[in-house]
């Protein structure tokens, strides 16, 4: 009996964490990333003396914009037209698929070239243009390697982050027919070569946007390959899509988000390439299309607007130990990790979710290290409170039985001559089940019968306390 498995209806996080934990190579590329990730984060912030000062400088910015989104997107719409963009907004999915498709085809083009955008995976962009004869060329390496293996990416800002260099090498040789080989300058001059003549042919490029700048109508795109460079560039047409929650204020504040960006992200002083778009070259056209789905609902929230603070640095996920053993496809969710948690039950529901805002220990990493400094645990926390009071939650036995057991650990816990009167019955009922099972409980579903629980001390301090 599995009392947890809740169906498709819900991101059956206890399957995916027993499925990700059980391979050892995953588990193993997983440990070195976010180990390696972290330590460059640290240096970078340790020797930057303008770090702390940009970290602040960006919360106040975003807490500025946020409450003035819908102002803020009237003039950054304005100021982009009048740099000659063509612009659009849309709250649905299905619209903004549809006015991309509509683009691409009505320039004759049946490929396009594009760089890493997490928003075009949240519209699920490139399945939608593949349906419609449209092949959607990734061209962020990592992107590009996660696209050939058919996969989505597992990070946000490390897409391919789940991947050892020899089952790169394996995926290059047997889909793209290069000689095996597991030297690393060899890989990427090959995805260059294969790259280069996508980018010198293409009539469209997709891109997103990291940054897009209220009183001047520019966006700012923040990269290390100069792929989203060429992808602008290069092709006659070039489209940004971005979600409303990207627009800052003021030009002046940008250098504050670029200066956190970069090292909460990849660990480095400064990225390689910032391109900062606005009008276009003669003979060219530029579109700016942004996405406005549960922005406002998100912004209007008194607890979790601050959400919309993130950078999408992924440094939340490097440090978190959950994403560090599930991997980001285990949340089932275009974003990932505590951000991930975070946003999911606005774009999924609390029925969906129930088990994801489980998957924290709450543990505050997130939150020391988020760049934004976004309370993650706080809101992870605020989501379970909300859950239990939504009836859309449904009433599954998974919830039934967690507020048993959350009712009866409250009543306990919260009187001491309650606990001190359970604490002898549950040393016995450990020290039987010990001898019965060899764990410090009786597991009476298979879903638990590889964990071991602490078991308790023979005394309690009081007990130790005043016998002394
Ligand atoms: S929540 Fe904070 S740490 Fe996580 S991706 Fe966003 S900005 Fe980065």
């Amino acid at each position: 009996m599995n009392f947890l498995r809740g169906g498709k209806s819900v991101i059956n996080i206890y399957d995916n964490a027993e499925k990700a934990m059980a391979n050892k190579a995953l588990q193993m590329n997983l440990k070195k990333a976010t180990a390696t990730a972290i330590l460059k984060r640290n240096e970078a912030a340790a020797i930057s003396e303008t770090f702390e000062n940009s970290r602040d400088a960006a919360i106040n910015s975003r807490d500025m914009s946020i409450p003035r989104l819908r102002e803020l997107l009237d003039e950054f719409i304005a100021n982009a037209e009048k740099n000659g963009v063509r612009t659009f907004v849309f709250d649905d999915y299905e619209g903004v698929r549809a006015k991309i498709a509509q683009i691409i085809k009505s320039r004759g083009a049946d490929f396009i070239v594009k760089s890493k955008s997490m928003l075009t995976e949240e519209i699920e962009l490139n399945g939608y243009l593949k349906e419609n004869g449209i092949e959607p060329v990734e061209t962020d390496l990592g992107e590009f390697i996660v696209s050939i293996a058919g996969e989505k990416p597992s990070h946000l800002t490390a897409p391919a982050l789940h991947k050892s260099r020899k089952e790169i090498a394996k995926l290059f040789n047997e889909k793209l027919g290069m000689p095996y080989s597991e030297d690393v300058e060899e890989l990427c001059y090959f995805a260059r070569r294969y790259l280069r003549e996508k980018f010198m042919n293409a009539k469209v490029g997709i891109t997103g946007a990291n940054f897009a700048v209220a009183d001047s109508g520019l966006v700012a795109v923040v990269e290390n390959e100069a792929n989203a460079r060429l992808a602008i560039n290069l092709p006659k047409t070039h489209i940004a899509v971005f979600g409303v929650e990207k627009i800052v204020g003021k030009l002046t504040e940008l250098p504050h988000f670029l200066n956190v960006l970069s090292k909460s992200a990849t660990g480095q002083l400064l990225n390689a390439y910032t391109s900062v778009v606005g009008a276009p070259d003669e003979n060219k056209e530029r579109f700016f299309i942004i996405v406005t789905k549960k922005r406002f609902e998100i912004a209007a929230d008194e607890v979790f607007s601050e959400a919309l603070r993130c950078v999408r640095c992924g440094a939340c996920q490097n440090i978190c130990p959950v994403f560090q053993r599930l991997s980001g496809h285990g949340y089932e969710f275009t974003y990932a990790g505590p951000i991930g948690t975070v946003l999911a039950p606005f774009f999924l529901g609390y029925r969906k979710c129930m088990q994801l805002i489980d998957a924290s220990s709450l543990c505050g990493f997130c939150k020391s290290i988020c760049p934004m400094k976004i309370n993650l645990p706080g809101l992870i926390l605020e989501h379970r409170f909300r859950c239990g009071a939504d009836p859309a939650a449904g009433k599954t036995l998974y919830r039934r039985v967690k507020k048993i057991f959350s009712l009866g650990h409250s009543l306990v816990m919260s009187n001491n001559y309650l606990s001190t009167a359970v604490a002898p019955l549950a040393r016995l009922y450990f020290a039987a089940a010990r001898k019965i099972s060899g764990k410090n409980y009786i597991p009476l579903w298979s879903r638990f019968s590889k964990r071991d629980f602490m078991g308790l001390s023979g005394k309690t301090f009081m007990e130790r306390y005043f016998k002394k």
